[in-house]
């Protein structure tokens, strides 16, 4: 079952840069830096009450975010939800006709569990399902 919205992802170039903005400029404090090997993304999270902003650099030029930014610019990336049961909530998808982009969940940022559903399926919204190991 879907709980909450935990965390909105927002595609930057760069953290060092763009940091400042959320902190100064938005007051919001960031929670920490973690490197995603898996998804080729430095992260930083800042808390904005119960949900989450995860600003995502690309580490890499074959970065799912460097390819998402090469064709859109920065900006709003994916929506995550927390859900009790990511292994259900894949399944209940897949049964609904979405396009899986994973069919069983990675290792995530914030030590978690992750999937994504393809934006061709979602009405252009990169869907995240994310779920505490
Ligand atoms: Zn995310």
């Amino acid at each position: 079952m879907i709980q909450k919205i935990d965390h909105i992802g927002i595609a930057v170039r760069s953290l060092a840069a763009s940091k400042p903005y959320y902190e100064k400029a938005l007051g919001l404090s960031s929670d920490g830096e973690e490197e995603v090997a898996s998804q080729k993304v430095k992260t930083a999270f800042f808390s904005c009450g119960e949900v989450h902003l995860e600003l995502l650099e690309p580490t890499a030029p074959d970065s799912p975010i460097a390819i998402f930014i090469e064709k859109n610019g920065e900006g709003i990336h994916h929506i995550a939800f927390r859900t009790n049961d990511i292994e259900g909530q894949l399944s209940q998808a897949k049964d609904a006709a979405v396009r899986l982009v994973h069919e069983v969940p990675i290792e995530g940022a914030g030590d978690k569990l992750v999937a994504f559903l393809h934006p061709k399926s979602t009405y252009g919204v990169l869907t995240e399902f994310c779920t505490p190991k």
